[in-house]
């Protein structure tokens, strides 16, 4: 298994997050990165591969044009404010607003953010370009004849909508590499995502697609981020009604009932025979991860990556969240070797 990862990821590390009314440095950091490769080389794992540059025809089909342009363009803008702090949304455009982009940029973050706490810095858009490209570089391997590659995407990416950015996310990494499957001839491709969160953005764009189903194992929205969406009653609309599957559970969920929605998850993704799956890959199960509330072990990663393997297909691993940080690393590998372990 080939792992597709740039060093441009720590052009992304903003000084601040807004959490629990304090400005800390955010949770997601550019250790996260080094810890994974670190136990990737621990464990015999080839050497990451540099992404080609992105090509922008698949991430123009899953990101609308008004959007990619604003994050092109935010941190000049912002800049010419004369502000010194890193750009960060303020007002959104909340229920009953007007859904219309403003000229102000202060405006536009708002227009554009699905959560505030995500700030933008002079070199955020350079990272999110090269995580969005280690997605696409790693999907191309499977398009080329892999059984499986693994993209260490950072910053990443479920959270990020066909319009919106938050959740430390900008471009949908996940959703690239799907439809850069489908663009090279995949009739159809499962995502699965196994992040603690709800894959929002990911929901977001495929919410009205039969040719990309989506399904997610999360905690309650009711209880946590991002809160507005991923309720079981959420099928999908138009062609894509029955596309669209979501397992929320409760705090405190333990393997044993997290197993069980997977193994549904699972058959649910064999009944829809799929060409590839992508695999959202948030290790923030974790049981000691600081902002999650499951209870996943370290050995638990390995078994869940195994029956994944098992299924046999085509899987490309997008990395996702995960914020245990000293843990990141290891239970990333035990997703990647259970996996490959269950490989014939
Ligand atoms: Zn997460």
């Amino acid at each position: 298994m080939k792992t597709i990862a740039s060093p441009d990821h720590a052009l992304h590390f903003p000084k601040a997050e807004l959490s629990g009314g304090q400005l800390i440095r955010p949770y997601e950091c550019p250790e996260r990165w080094d810890y994974i490769v670190e136990a990737l080389a621990a464990s015999g794992f080839s050497a990451p591969q540099l992404p080609n540059a992105l090509d922008m025809a698949s991430v123009a089909k899953v990101h609308g044009a008004d959007y990619l342009r604003f994050l092109e363009q935010a941190w000049s803008l912002w800049e010419a404010e004369g502000y010194e702090g890193e750009a960060m949304p303020m007002a959104v455009a909340a229920r009953r607003m007007q859904q219309r982009e403003p000229e102000n940029i202060n405006g536009k973050l708002g227009y554009f953010a699905g959560a505030t706490e995500t700030a933008i810095t002079p070199t955020t858009w350079q990272a999110v370009q090269s995580s969005a490209a280690c997605a696409q570089t790693a999907a191309r391997l499977l398009n080329a004849g892999d059984s499986s590659a693994f993209a260490l995407c950072r910053p990443p990416g479920h959270h990020a909508g066909y319009d919106l950015f938050g959740g430390y996310c900008f471009m949908n990494n996940a959703a690239i590499a799907a439809q850069e499957l489908r663009d090279a001839g995949a009739s159809k491709v499962a995502i699965l995502d196994v992040d603690f969160h709800h894959g929002n953005g990911t929901q977001d764009i495929f919410y009205e697609r039969n040719d990309v189903l989506f399904v997610s194992l999360h905690g309650n929205p009711g209880h946590a981020f991002p809160y507005f969406l991923g309720y079981a009653d959420e099928t999908g609309k138009g062609e894509g009604e029955g596309y669209n599957i979501n397992y929320p559970m409760m705090p405190g969920t333990p393997y044993s009932v997290w197993s069980d929605a997977l193994t549904h998850a699972l058959d649910r993704i064999d009944q829809y025979f799929a060409d590839a799956l992508v695999v959202s890959l948030g290790v923030d199960t974790f049981e000691r991860d600081p902002i999650s509330f499951f209870k996943l072990t370290g050995d638990d990663f390995t078994r869940y990556g195994h029956a994944i393997g098992k299924r046999s297909l085509p899987t490309l691993f997008v990395m996702e969240g995960g914020y245990a940080v000293e843990e990141i690393g290891v239970n990333t590998r035990n997703v990647l070797q259970g996996f490959l372990d269950a490989q014939p």
